[in-house]
């Protein structure tokens, strides 16, 4: 075969750098670019071209709010002033240099702000990229560090998650998820936790909040006791379930979980990736129960949704049973080429500053009312069977009939039909299953919430009909 000249492989339209029509590049989206979580048969291309505070904008100029936060990630909104020029200032210096065995001054900054405000014992941050990634670190952190703890407990090698747990995508992350459409296909190559049921009803029930608390918990003290010293570790999501539809859990229950594993001298992992940095109104979930995990996990908004990083905070004692000599064999054999990236950390930093300066958290209980208010409003309507709502984050939830709490088919992805009929009405939503999520910036004014909740309603009601 004659090797191809690169002026026949070269696409014409790249070579003439000139501006691509819009229905090329849509073509382009459709043809080459395999989106995450997407049936590429269906995809419809939705290109944005820009943004500003809570408010995306396409190539062809159409503005919608930002109502999942772009995957729940963004916190102060686009292109804050701040946030733009603390990259800037970095890539003055440097972009990139690794953490193997070496650090950058921005990332040590950061580190240390981070401890700073995380809850108290966590003094230790391991970064990588995702928020997966965090996960990962946590449970070879924890698996390994029973190995080599003072007296070595080989025999801990089962990890405790809830039913419906949503941890990441990467094979660890599976094993411990337990979202049934996300990861059984995957089972044979992941290893089974050990489930407890989440203490969360969905639908109608008669079981009372404080039952369902108390049996998840008798649950966890009898896995406990039957497993005595093989569980590395338990992980869970702080207060909300939030890939499972935004499944809140009752008051108390983490902090039951906290107690009970350090009862029985277990792990607890908690995840906070989704729920950290101001999601639930505090800066970290953890906080409204008082709980300190040995290990936290950290992602989507650490750099305000603006670069992808991830951090694992753990404790002195995790770190200890790390330290040797290199004959010793104890050191953590992991890590990511962009781990502890300088302007990830640059865009980190500034953004803790924000949330001082700016007094971002001060401001959220007005917000999280007004949330509140609209979807007391839309939970009469005809087909929303419950609405659940944890700081900023809300989930409603769509039925075909309320009274009995009976579901639509799957097929018919009521959820995602009524997200893109929200478009129309100035909105870009991403459901969860049938749960239509809110789920936007932090910095969304009481006005733009009246605005998303209302294209939500037109959005629901246009599916529903
Ligand atoms: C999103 C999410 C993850 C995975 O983070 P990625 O950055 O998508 O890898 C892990 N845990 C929770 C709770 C999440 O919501």
């Amino acid at each position: 075969m004659p090797t191809p000249q690169w002026s026949d492989i070269v696409n014409p339209i790249l070579s003439e750098n000139s501006s691509v029509a819009h229905d090329t590049l849509r073509s382009w989206d459709c043809e080459h670019v395999w989106h995450a979580f997407t049936q590429m048969q269906e995809y419809e291309s939705l290109l944005i071209e820009e943004g500003q505070g809570a408010t995306l904008v396409d190539i062809d100029g159409n503005r919608y709010l930002d109502g999942s936060a772009s995957l729940w990630c963004n916190v102060h909104g686009h292109r804050h002033p701040r946030l733009d020029q603390a990259i800037i200032a970095q890539l003055n210096r440097v972009a990139h240099t690794t953490n193997l065995g070496l650090s950058n001054s921005t990332t040590v900054k950061f580190a240390k702000r981070l401890i700073d405000v995380a809850p108290a014992g966590l003094d230790k941050v391991f970064f990588a990229s995702d928020g997966s990634a965090a996960v990962e670190a946590a449970l070879k952190l924890a698996f390994q560090f029973w190995r080599q703890s003072e007296t070595p407990q080989p025999h801990r090698t089962k990890f405790i998650a809830l039913a419906e747990a949503y941890h990441g995508d990467t094979l660890g992350a599976v094993g411990v998820g337990g979202v049934p459409r996300f990861g059984s296909l995957f089972g044979p190559l992941t290893f089974e936790a050990i489930r407890i049921a989440s203490p969360y009803a969905r639908g109608p029930s008669a079981v009372s909040s404080e039952d369902l608390l108390q049996t998840s918990l008798e649950n966890l003290e009898n896995i406990l006791l039957q497993h005595a010293g093989q569980i590395v570790a338990m992980i869970v999501e702080p207060l909300v379930q939030a890939a499972a539809g935004m499944l809140v859990h009752p008051f108390g229950f983490l902090r039951g979980v906290r107690e009970r594993t350090l009862r029985h001298n277990v792990l607890l992992i908690a995840d906070e990736v989704a729920v950290g940095f101001g999601r639930t109104g505090t800066l970290f979930a953890c906080e409204q129960e008082q709980v300190s995990p040995d290990f936290l996990c950290l992602g989507k908004g650490i750099t305000a949704g603006y670069l992808p990083m991830s951090a694992t905070l753990t404790t002195q004692a995790i770190w200890n049973a790390f330290l040797g000599e290199h004959a010793e064999r104890r050191t953590f054999f992991h890590g990511h080429t962009y781990g502890g990236n300088p302007l990830a950390a640059a865009v980190g930093l500034e953004s803790l500053e924000i949330f001082r300066e700016e007094r971002v958290l001060e401001q959220l209980p007005e917000k999280i009312e007004r949330l509140r208010h609209h979807l007391k409003r839309l939970s009469v309507l005809k087909h929303v069977g419950s609405v659940r709502q944890c700081g900023m984050m809300a989930g409603i939830e769509l039925v075909a009939d309320k009274t009995v709490g009976k579901h639509y088919p799957w097929e018919e992805k009521l959820g995602m039909r009524a997200c893109l009929a929200a478009r129309k009405h100035g909105a870009l939503l991403r459901p969860l299953g049938d749960v239509v999520v809110l789920l936007p910036p932090l910095c969304i004014t009481l006005d733009e919430i009246d605005r998303l909740a209302n294209a939500a309603e037109a959005g629901i009601d246009e599916a529903t009909r």
